[in-house]
């Protein structure tokens, strides 16, 4: 197998060719141990300086999709105004797994388990998309159709992740079987301003589900709409029935908390 590792964008391009992207390496080792794939070459985009960082830019929130999931827990930024992302980093694996697992994996490996999704959904996430040609700039749920299955050209990295900068209470929840190293059974994420609440359910249908314009109705309308929308499965973390129960239960408790 072939190792590139490139330190910057130009130097990308030109390895690219049907090569595998490799960042913190947590989603790809497991799955080419279990014989699920074999690489010819692989491009290990963690030194790309494009994709650090995490920073407030005019209206948005950047943050690079090398950024690590340990990066994320740590950042102060995140801390006062993103808190949602923030807490989703907390029972992430452990803390060898968020120092090599980045967002941008995350993402791109498109479980509707995967932590950082619901509160992008929540927040309103857009990902940047970069080729030798330019650049795109899609929603996050334009850009995830279903488990492992995402929008992604030939040639095309995800660069970056933009938040917009209007929201300002949020919460995140996951339930796990044990209280670290656990895959979410369920997760969800709640944003709400004074204008807008929105709320993101993971692990409950083949990708992350986002229900906005919530604001003015009550818990329980808001509970009763996502129960109907939502079709969790039977698996070996919990029955479907399991999932819905403790989704209503745990919605009512944070939206109780959250709203004023
Ligand atoms: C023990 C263990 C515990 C875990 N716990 C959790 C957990 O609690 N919560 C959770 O959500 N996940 C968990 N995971 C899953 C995994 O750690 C995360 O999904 C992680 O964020 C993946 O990031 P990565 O950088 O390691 O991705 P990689 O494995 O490097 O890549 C994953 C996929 O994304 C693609 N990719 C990566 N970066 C880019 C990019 N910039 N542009 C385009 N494509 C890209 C790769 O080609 C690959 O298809 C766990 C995994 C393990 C092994």
């Amino acid at each position: 197998m072939q190792y590139y590792r490139p330190n910057s964008l130009e130097e990308y391009f030109n390895v690219i060719d049907s090569q595998t992207l490799y960042a913190g390496g947590t989603d790809l080792i497991p799955r080419y141990e279990r014989g699920e794939i074999l690489p010819q070459s692989i491009i290990d985009l963690k030194r790309l300086p494009e994709l650090q960082g995490i920073q407030e830019i005019q209206n948005s929130l950047e943050i690079g999709a090398a950024v690590t999931i340990e990066e994320i827990k740590n950042s102060e930024l995140l801390t006062s105004k993103y808190q949602a992302l923030q807490e989703s980093s907390i029972d992430f694996g452990s803390v060898q797994i968020r120092n090599r697992a980045t967002i941008g994996g995350n993402i791109c490996n498109a479980s509707p388990a995967g932590d950082t999704l619901s509160p992008l959904y929540a927040f309103d996430a857009k990902l940047l998309l970069t080729n030798k040609n330019g650049h795109r700039l899609i929603n996050i749920e334009d850009f995830i159709f279903g488990p492992g299955k995402i929008n992604l050209e030939e040639g095309e990295l995800l660069q970056k992740i933009l938040i917009p900068k209007t929201k300002t209470k949020s919460v995140f929840y996951k339930l796990g079987l044990r209280e670290a190293m656990a895959i979410s059974v369920i997760n969800f994420a709640i944003v709400h301003d004074k204008n807008e609440l929105t709320i993101a359910v993971g692990a409950v249908a083949p990708t992350v589900l986002k229900f906005s314009g919530l604001t003015g109705l009550t818990i329980e309308d808001i509970i009763s709409g996502i129960d109907q929308t939502i079709s969790p499965i039977d698996d070996i973390r919990g029955t479907a029935d399991y999932r819905r129960k403790v989704l209503r239960n745990m919605l009512a408790y944070e939206l109780s908390k959250i709203i004023d």
